[in-house]
């Protein structure tokens, strides 16, 4: 069964108009889904017909998740989701909250095939690609959570974006749209492992979204041994794309590094660090590596703090990820694979 958000327009009206249905109809679903009330079941959606319902509901899935698992930290307020997919697949959602601003992490892909060293998604490979529906619907379960609007959206969960990007801008495209919920790009984040044909792609569609690289090492022999797949691309080849980026989107590049302790944390790669950021005009975030892998432990937070004041002392603009969600297992894939 396909999933009610994976339907072009369209095909719905037709849809509807063949069970003899008024073209208002569209509308009036459209009104559940995406607001004030985020319907996730035809039950919910008072005002159709209830033979209607029972049709859409025997015809097309009304939300393409399940949540299997809710957890909430009691610190912080971040909520974590696992969901099935109607295949019986699973990902994880995350909502941060910090005052004044709602965040909500989505994932791209079952699994990844990039195979980042530390990274828990990408441990057992590509499952498959998540469409459209899928991806919508993470936004939709924290809009239903918040009983409002999610401020910023930043695909940083599960996946590499840029390899499913078809289904990744179909999706913000639509959440973007005035007759959804109208999130502005400049709220939208894209993190990528650095997919230098899709950093390209991604610019000529010259959509205002930020973009952020997971650089996490200076030089392509480091970089070798924490991405030691086909899929990791030279240096050189991914800043060109980013300037490119830059050019096409007028957007600010942010620099993701995960600290690792005695690997790429010494002065000196730091100071390749801040040259790279400069060159680019990025800004840095520190993220303390988050893993249980031996040779992928964070140094101490004293250590981080230092390095983020060494960068800032360089002249760069830097942040220290501060862990939303520790106590349940908030970094991308950890729910679902439970290290
Ligand atoms: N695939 C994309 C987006 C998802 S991961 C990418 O790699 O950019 C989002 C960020 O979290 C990336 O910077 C990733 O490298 C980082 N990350 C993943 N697992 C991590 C871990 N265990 N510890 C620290 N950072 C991690
Ligand atoms: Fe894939 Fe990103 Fe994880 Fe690397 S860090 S394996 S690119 S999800």
């Amino acid at each position: 069964m396909k999933s009610l958000k994976d339907i072009p327009n369209e095909e719905l009206f037709s849809l509807l108009k063949s069970w003899g249905q008024p073209a208002f109809r569209v509308k009036q679903l459209r009104t559940w889904l995406y607001g004030p009330r985020f319907a996730a079941t035809y039950d919910e959606m008072t005002n159709l017909p209830a033979t209607l319902r029972e049709k859409l509901a025997e015809t097309v899935a009304p939300f393409a998740l399940k949540v299997v698992q809710r957890l909430e930290d009691p610190n912080d307020g971040t909520v974590k989701w696992l969901s099935e997919l109607l295949d019986g697949n699973t990902i994880e959602t995350v909502l941060i909250r910090v005052p004044h601003r709602t965040t909500v992490c989505v994932s791209t892909q079952v699994g990844c095939a990039v195979r980042c060293v530390f990274c828990a998604s990408g441990r057992y490979g590509l499952v498959r690609d998540l469409t459209k529906a899928e991806i919508i619907d993470q936004v939709m379960l924290a809009c239903r959570e918040l009983g409002r609007r999610v401020d910023n959206v930043v695909v940083m969960g599960m996946g590499e974006p840029l390899m499913n990007l078809d289904a990744l801008v179909s999706a913000l495209d639509e959440l973007g749209s005035p007759e959804t919920i109208d999130l502005g790009n400049r709220h939208v984040t894209i993190s990528t492992s650095g997919i230098v044909p899709g950093i390209r792609a991604l610019a000529e569609l010259r959509r205002p979204w930020n973009l952020a690289l997971s650089l996490h090492a200076v030089n392509d022999e480091e970089r070798a041994r924490i991405i030691p797949t086909e899929h990791r691309y030279p240096l050189e080849e991914i800043f060109a794309a980013c300037e490119y980026h830059r050019e096409l989107t007028n957007r600010m590049l942010t620099l993701e590094y995960a600290l690792i302790d005695g690997r790429n944390d010494s002065r000196s790669t730091l100071e390749r660090l801040a040259a790279i950021a400069r060159r680019l005009h990025a800004k840095v975030n520190l993220i303390p590596c988050n893993s249980n892998a031996s040779n992928c432990k964070s140094p101490s937070l004293r250590r981080c703090h230092e390095a983020l004041a060494f960068l800032e002392q360089s002249g760069v603009q830097a942040t220290l990820r501060i862990s939303h969600g520790q106590g349940i297992l908030a970094a991308c894939g950890q729910l679902k694979f439970k290290i």
